[in-house]
């Protein structure tokens, strides 16, 4: 270990015990290798210095000057004070203006001395100004790191505040690359290195900083993101190896009367293509000998449920019990119903366990569980609770998994001896990139195809200014006995404001639609589970003409009826939730449609969003576009990031190819080395290590 990449950075120069703290408290860079691993978010380009006289008046980018302090002048009075330093470099003379810190400018400032200046220009009658320059002495002995591109840090609010900006960062980075010299341990083996050319981490930790041209920018960030992609696949896909090893797999053999008998008496329709190729996929796995660990994506409606149900059925066949767990009462509610109504006559015994089951009803159904009586039990959380014990677990099922942690979905492993396989399913369309770093110790199954005869929603959007058309559109539906959801956005922060926007919507809408000629319902993320889940009831049930709802709004909940999806301030929701929420509506036969009210004015982004939602349909394509639009780490806005580690500079909407590669090169490493027990791959151990979470799988994207 090297001492020096790993002191204290409040032992180097110029930091000190207040800035390490602030630092540390606003960057999390506590020590010197922390901060040389922390990166620029971007460039600016000072490779070319102007001469005053030189300097086109038309121009709108950044300039340099190199020029010496003639004057320095503080004007006017109290808040309409300001600072003027006329500088010149022989060929001409500029004015530099500042209306803020004006104290500590003029401290840093010399009449006589030479700087380098650089900021926007801009003339006024034939002379050339500059507001707010950066400045920067041309002596000392930063010079030898006076690179011709320079990195902006990123910096928050209470640093600059404390006068830390990004400048400050990079001369500490500065000051902290000569203290650890060369002497940066390396990361990667000598043979990856090797492999793709790359350069080594001394190199690319001194190109990412003090880039010299574009080439060597480039190769810097090749290098860092492969790094810490590669790190991450290591991670995944050595604990996946453990687990095959350690884990052997129930053979589910017989695919016989039961199965068959469903298929061909009790299956309402035929199956599509992707659930007969899911279906396979699963059965293939179930030969396999391994324990399954599968997701299965497929878009709201795609008929996840009825795989779930029917690759049960296998398992039930084969002698073991089967478990489906999900996220909500009201959605095991739904479970029960369909599993229910499709196998009736078949003699498969399925049972319902919540948190509300009754005392009673949970011993009978704990007891016949234990007997191995009931095959199959749809439930909640509660499922994975102690005291339900299972006589011979062979399958679960767990839906909408990105409600729940991999802690949960552990628990369920250890209900049996052996473990159980596992199908984990998702209607969240999450990018492959992403799907390769957050479960790529999981096998993937895609449903990408629609039941027969679904209308497709179409989307309308709407300014807010058009409120009255949109008001009666939906008149018209509910005429037609048709029921509406109208979402609000829930954001972080703003919770106060939005539920502020609930209420005044609700005021509103009973005022267009009073009582009791209709009924309007209110759902929101502040009310206990038990009455969401009472106004969810009360409107899948028809009770309801509008339901009125924050984004909280059930996943998976159905209710065919219901042929208006209302998003107020549209603008606010990412393309992926926004998909989700549209989702809603389109499930029974008739036309469905979703309506996006927005303010006129938007950004440019928002409008992309918007479009895309009017154009397309295709949850994955939104997905993908969303990532490129916003970056996998840029996520957060709305909720949605639940990354349980933070990618440095690797960005997973733009670096697929990277990804790509990373995952190619840690899949030959393992098949070599399992468990990176040769000495060889000491650093590869430790590069993994470094991404060991049990959030991985907390992809939360509604709240
Ligand atoms: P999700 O994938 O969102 O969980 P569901 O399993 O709830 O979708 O299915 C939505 C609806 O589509 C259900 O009513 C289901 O019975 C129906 N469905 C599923 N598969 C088919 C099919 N192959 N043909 C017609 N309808 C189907
Ligand atoms: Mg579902």
């Amino acid at each position: 270990m090297n001492t020096v990449f790993d002191k204290d950075v409040k032992y180097l120069p110029g930091v000190g015990e207040k800035r390490a703290l602030l630092l540390k408290t606003e960057l999390n860079i506590k020590t010197v290798g922390d901060l040389l691993n922390y990166y620029p978010y971007r460039y600016l380009d000072k490779s070319q210095i102007y001469r005053i006289r030189d300097i086109d008046p038309n121009t709108s980018t950044h300039i340099q000057i190199r020029a010496r302090v003639e004057s320095i002048q503080a004007l006017g009075e109290r808040n309409k004070k300001r600072l003027r330093v006329i500088v010149s470099d022989g060929s001409g003379r500029a004015e530099l203006v500042w209306f803020k810190g004006i104290n500590w400018i003029q401290k840093q400032l010399e009449a006589g001395r030479e700087y380098m200046i650089f900021g926007k220009p801009s003339f006024f009658s034939g002379s050339l100004n500059l507001v707010h320059p950066e400045i920067e002495s041309t002596l000392g002995a930063k010079e030898k790191f006076f690179p011709g591109v320079i990195g902006i840090y990123s910096i928050t609010e209470k640093l600059t505040a404390n006068h830390i900006t990004s400048k400050t960062i990079f001369n500490t980075i500065c000051t902290a690359w000569q203290a650890v010299g060369d002497e940066i341990p390396e990361t990667l083996p000598r043979y990856v290195i090797e492999q793709y050319g790359m350069m080594s981490l001394t190199e690319a930790l001194f190109n990412i900083h003090f880039p010299s041209n574009n080439a060597n920018l480039n190769s810097a960030r090749f290098r860092l993101k492969f790094e810490e992609l590669l790190g991450i696949q290591l991670n995944i896909l050595s604990t996946k190896k453990k687990n095959e090893i350690t884990y052997k797999g129930f053979i589910f053999k017989t695919v016989g009367d039961l199965f068959n008998r469903f298929y061909e008496k009790n299956l309402p329709f035929p199956l599509t293509g992707a659930q007969k190729r899911v279906l396979k996929e699963i059965r293939h796995d179930f030969l396999s000998g391994k324990q399954m660990n599968r997701l299965l994506q497929g878009d709201v409606g795609s008929g996840k449920t009825l795989v779930a149900l029917m690759s049960m059925l296998i398992a039930v066949e084969n002698g073991y019990q089967a478990c489906l767990m999900a996220p909500t009462e009201i959605l095991a509610n739904q479970h029960l119903e369909y599993f229910t109504n499709l196998l009736s006559g078949l003699g498969v015994d399925v049972e319902l366990l919540t948190g509300s089951t009754t005392k009673a009803e949970r011993n009978r159904i704990l007891n016949l569980l234990r007997e191995g009586e009931i095959k199959i039990l749809i439930g909640t959380h509660a499922l994975i609770e102690d005291r339900v014990v299972f006589s011979n677990l062979g399958y679960v099922i767990i839906d909408e998994q990105h409600r729940f942690g991999v802690e949960q979905r552990a628990r369920l492993w250890m209900k049996n001896t052996e473990v159980p396989h596992i199908l984990v399913m998702t209607a969240t369309p999450i990018p492959r990139t992403l799907a390769m770093t957050l479960y790529g110790d999981l096998d993937v199954s895609v449903i990408d195809e629609l039941p027969p005869g679904r209308k497709p929603v179409r989307t309308l959007h709407f300014y807010d200014s058009h409120r009255l058309r949109m008001l009666g559109f939906i008149e018209n539906e509910i005429k037609k006995g048709r029921q509406v959801y109208i979402v609000y956005p829930l954001i972080k922060g703003s919770e106060k404001m939005d539920y502020l926007n609930l209420e005044e919507g609700y005021e509103g809408i009973t005022r267009v639609f009073p009582p009791p000629e209709y009924t309007t319902l209110v759902v929101h993320g502040k009310m206990k589970q038990a009455e969401k889940d009472y106004g969810m009831k009360m409107f899948k049930e028809g009770k309801a003409n509008i339901l009125l709802a924050t984004s909280v709004i059930e996943v998976g909940v159905n209710v065919p009826n219901a042929t208006v999806m209302v998003i107020e301030s549209a603008e606010r929701f990412g393309l992926s939730q926004l998909h989700q929420l549209r989702g809603r509506v389109g499930r029974g036969a008739d036309q469905s449609y979703c309506i996006l009210m927005t303010s006129v004015k938007l950004s440019k982004e928002s409008r992309k969003r918007m479009e895309a939602m009017v154009e397309t349909t295709d949850g994955f394509e939104l997905a993908e576009l969303d990532m490129q639009l916003r970056g996998a780490g840029d996520l957060h806005g709305t909720q949605q990031s639940g990354m349980a580690f933070e990618l440095k500079i690797a960005n997973l909407g733009k670096d697929g190819q990277i990804l790509a590669l990373a995952r190619e090169t840690a899949i030959l490493i393992l098949d070599k080395d399992p468990l990176l027990t040769n000495e060889d791959n000491r650093k590869l151990r430790i590069l993994a290590g470094k991404f060991t979470t049990d959030k991985l799988y907390d992809f939360s994207m509604i709240s």
